[in-house]
């Protein structure tokens, strides 16, 4: 039951943090859904290119030569399988930027973020056993080869998690009353200042701005999801304005992670009633 007693909230020292959790707006699961068609499109075009090599070596005599037409050829082959495989996975992690996993369903959370690597596989493994079944060896090697390659471009070494977004968005309402921030194309941080002295530099030509912390993941896949993303010239201003102490900062960001941290265990008890 709510109080009907008048509740005054003091910023940095709540006991109950609110809860929060992710949820992806209509625009960009929508986004998220167009990239996760691609990059399936594209797979499916590189187990295609995979296709047309196997055929070239199921027909090949295990104890005659492949002649060095076919050779090139079949090498061509699997380099266009190497491209759609990459390419694939490139919109499908871009894909996750939009709409990522949550970490509570740990299975779920790798196998969404690493697709990819499943991917590498399914698209040259076959390829690499017909090859050295047929005693096509330089053909083996390079797909092997292109396997871990492609496997390695695929994987996302930085996956997004929804609690993670969840975490920043939180904090950031924290600091400045709304998930507001400012981003550039290739830059490593988002802003919570449009005029931010790291936004100052010659360099910057265009900044991205009103959008959320989600749409800063979304759009800029140099920054990495995740705490430390913040500009710390831009959090400390925003501290000083606020006329917080470190540690009252730091009570901050552990409420963010905490409001989080709740929202994520209250779901698990909801899912086990
Ligand atoms: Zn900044």
């Amino acid at each position: 039951m709510a109080t009907t007693k008048k509740v005054t909230r003091v910023s940095g020292g709540e006991n109950t943090p609110k809860k929060e959790t992710f949820v992806p707006t209509a625009e960009a699961k929508a986004q998220a859904g167009k990239f996760r068609m691609y990059g399936i499109l594209l797979w499916v075009l590189a187990i295609v290119a995979e296709i047309g090599a196997m055929a070239i070596l199921f027909k090949k005599d295990p104890e005659i030569d492949l002649a060095t037409g076919s050779r090139i050829m079949l090498i061509v082959i699997l380099l266009v399988d190497l491209v759609l495989l990459i390419a694939g996975s490139s919109f499908w992690k871009k894909a996750n930027r939009f709409d990522p996993a949550s970490k509570q369903n740990a299975l779920k959370f790798f196998f969404q973020n690493q697709l990819g690597v499943v991917a590498a596989v399914i698209a040259f493994l076959p390829v690499v056993i017909l090859a050295i079944i047929k005693k096509e060896y330089l053909v083996a090697a390079i797909a092997a080869l292109f396997m871990v390659g492609g496997g390695a471009a695929s994987a996302d070494y930085n996956p997004p998690s929804k609690e993670a977004y969840a975490e920043q968005s939180t904090y950031v309402q924290e600091l400045m009353g709304v998930d507001h921030v400012y981003w550039t194309k290739s830059g490593t941080k988002y802003h919570l200042y449009n005029d931010c002295q790291y936004l100052k530099s010659d360099r910057t030509t265009e900044i991205f701005e009103g959008g959320s912390v989600a749409d800063a993941y979304a759009n800029n896949r140099k920054i990495k999801p995740e705490m430390s993303s913040l500009c710390s010239a831009c959090e400390k201003r925003a501290a000083k304005e606020k006329g917080w102490t470190d540690e009252q900062l730091q009570q901050a960001k552990d409420n963010a992670l905490s409001s989080v941290q709740n929202a994520v265990q209250s779901q698990g008890d909801t899912n086990k009633k």
